[in-house]
């Protein structure tokens, strides 16, 4: 065993975990490939005593703080876990192997973006996902809020905390985002008629980049056996991680339980054609401290 315990996913969760760990004077090693769910983000904010700060910079301050407690980094993509009741073992797309007493997954989401004209160019810049994030810049301001996902009625309420001037449009009628560089001008939807705008919140559907706390709840079951299982029995229990695409497309990840294959449950919205206007404001809505995601109830 080469290390007590691996945090994989160096991006907020894991820099938060592993000084923890490490202060409790266990080794740590921290395993991250860098695609970071906020990668084009100039700044965050919202975070006490760092509001403002590039991404980049918060995690070099992290790396920084990590290596004075020992904690080793180790750029790579985590591609296969296998598990015992004693034993974590993880190989890494270059084919080495790192075991560990313990595995902390800090590996995050990611955002499924629509494929609108301009849209890519602008996530973090002028289109978001959350208000409590970038809702403050964009006060007052006309905002669009583009539809991919539930939860988009609820986002437009929040929105009204922010601006009385929010549209909501179904992703599917969206052609094209335009203006200078990252900025944005206008919303083009596919009939020709255009929606100015200067910033778009996507409630898009989000994506978890790997499915391990699936995988491992189906590997800790130990096989049927009237007998105890022996370690070689419970040392069968494996099973590949999701297809690492560069795309992450939900599509191609694979599942390690049947269970776990079965769709989401139904939508509450129904989803009129767009583009339409959004829904008068309701008491209680737009609520800093209410809740918008894939679902009523959830964060974006
Ligand atoms: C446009 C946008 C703006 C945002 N603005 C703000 C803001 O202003 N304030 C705020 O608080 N939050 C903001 N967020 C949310 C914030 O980015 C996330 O809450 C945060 O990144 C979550 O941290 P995390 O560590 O869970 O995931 P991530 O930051 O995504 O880190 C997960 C890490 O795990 C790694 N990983 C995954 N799988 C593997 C694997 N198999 N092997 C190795 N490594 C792996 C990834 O490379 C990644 O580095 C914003 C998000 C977006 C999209």
């Amino acid at each position: 065993m080469n290390t007590d315990v691996l945090v994989i996913g160096g991006g907020a969760a894991g820099p938060t975990a592993a000084p923890v760990l490490a202060r409790a004077r266990h080794r740590v090693t921290l395993i991250d490939d860098q695609t970071y769910r906020n990668a084009t983000v100039d700044e965050f904010h919202g975070f006490p005593t760092r509001d403002a700060t590039a991404p980049h910079r918060f995690r070099a301050d992290a790396v920084r703080e990590l290596t004075s407690y020992g904690v080793a980094f180790v750029a790579s993509t985590v591609t296969r876990v296998d598990a015992t009741d004693r034993i974590v073992r993880v190989a890494l797309d270059d084919g080495t192997t790192i075991a560990a007493s313990a595995m902390l997954l800090a590996t995050g989401v990611q955002d499924d973006l629509s494929p609108i004209d301009g849209l890519a160019q602008r996530w973090g810049k002028s289109v978001f996902n959350c208000p409590f994030c970038d809702g403050w810049e964009q006060r007052d301001q006309s905002a669009v809020v583009i539809d991919a996902a539930p939860g988009a009625e609820h986002l437009v309420g929040m929105l009204r905390s922010w601006t009385p001037n929010v549209t909501i449009v179904d992703a599917g009628d969206v052609a094209a985002l335009t203006g200078h560089g990252a900025t944005l001008d206008q919303v083009v939807l596919s009939d020709g008629n255009t929606i100015v705008a200067t910033a778009a919140f996507l409630k898009a559907p989000v994506i978890r980049e790997a499915h391990w706390p699936n995988t491992l709840a189906a590997k800790s079951t130990p096989p049927a056996t009237s007998s105890p299982a022996t370690a070689a029995q419970r040392a069968t229990h494996s099973c590949g991680l999701p297809e690492m695409s560069a795309d992450h497309h939900r599509h191609r990840i694979k599942w390690c339980s049947p269970q776990q294959t079965a769709p989401p449950p139904p939508s509450p919205f129904t989803r009129p054609s767009s583009p339409r206007a959004a829904t008068p404001a309701r008491p209680g809505d737009g609520v800093p401290g209410g809740h918008a995601g894939n679902g009523p109830g959830s964060h974006p």
